[in-house]
């Protein structure tokens, strides 16, 4: 296994609640190191292209409204497989079907406000990290 590194979002749900420390506090319990940080507004024009994959369902606009209705916490995860292992961490984009353990099962409230955001492939993860962080940003 590879030490890699992912992108996270905990989304407008999270900061709203002040669940920051709490969702951190899960990421780090399982061995995911938080090498970059940062609290950010999220722009229409950037929630747009980050989520542009999405741009012909039918929630895109729903999520685009909510990804910008308050403060966003951007992230930099760096761990063995880190872009898996967090998936598994945040548990299914439904908050319904996650397994126990996981941070949506724990914190999220819907399908559409579910907490977090993690890259779903080492690919994507580079690009995301691009967006929202310069390297100096970041200290592993
Ligand atoms: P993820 O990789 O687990 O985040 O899931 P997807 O890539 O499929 O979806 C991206 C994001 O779109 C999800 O995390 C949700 O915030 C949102 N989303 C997905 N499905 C729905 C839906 O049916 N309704 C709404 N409102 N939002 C959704």
């Amino acid at each position: 296994m590879a030490t890699e590194r992912t992108f996270s979002i905990l989304k407008p749900d999270a900061t709203k609640r002040n669940l920051t420390g709490a969702v951190n506090a899960v990421i780090e319990k399982a061995g995911l190191r938080i090498v970059g940080q940062r609290r950010i507004q999220m722009s229409r024009a950037q929630a747009e292209k980050f989520y542009e994959i999405h741009k012909e369902r039918p929630f895109f606009g729903e999520l685009v409204e909510f990804m910008t209705s308050g403060p966003v916490v951007v992230q930099v995860l760096e761990g063995e497989n880190a872009v898996a292992k967090y998936r598994e961490v945040m548990g299914a984009t439904n908050p319904a079907n996650a397994d126990e353990g996981t941070i949506r099962k724990t914190f999220s409230e819907s399908v559409g406000e579910n907490t977090v955001h993690g890259s779903d492939s080492l690919d994507n993860a580079k690009a995301e990290i691009a967006q929202f962080f310069q390297d100096s940003d970041i200290a592993g």
